[in-house]
């Protein structure tokens, strides 16, 4: 059974595509913590980051770099906070958040929510700040 994450990957159900290449993709979290909030995913499916080739995990890294300086230059944020949390889908993943304060990194807080459209403008504004470089 391939992850909600590979599903995204196979266009099997919908994301929020913001950067994608032969080996990683970006996608909106759907239950962000601020708007902007994005998953960098490896396409190569394994669970535990740690458990990723030294390459891939270097690759994950650089491709999310490229990701923050989009976000960055769509949503007002003292900066792109990055965790990795992993403990709800089974498929390596790291967290791109804008962020002011260290609070704003807490995933237990109350997630926002937005419509179709709203992601949806996000999402290309992002998409065309990475494109823009
Ligand atoms: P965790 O595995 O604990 O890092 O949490 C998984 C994250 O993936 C959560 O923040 C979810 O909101 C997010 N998530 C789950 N399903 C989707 C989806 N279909 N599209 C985008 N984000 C998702």
């Amino acid at each position: 059974m391939p992850s909600i994450f590979s599903r995204i990957i196979s266009r099997d159900i919908p994301g929020y595509i913001v950067a994608e290449d032969d080996n990683y993709l970006a996608f909106l979290d759907i239950n962000p913590l601020a708007e902007g909030h994005t998953l960098v995913i490896p396409k190569l499916e394994v669970d535990y980051i740690f458990d990723l080739e030294d390459e891939v995990l270097a690759g994950l890294h650089v491709f999310a770099k490229k990701v923050a300086r989009g976000i960055e230059k769509v949503v007002p944020c003292e900066r792109i906070g990055v965790t990795v949390i992993g403990l709800e889908v089974p498929h390596a993943h790291v967290h791109l958040i804008p962020i002011n304060g260290v609070h704003d990194m807490d995933f237990s807080q109350m997630k926002l929510s937005f419509s179709n459209e709203e992601f949806a403008e996000i999402a290309k504004k992002i998409k065309a700040a990475i494109e823009e470089g």
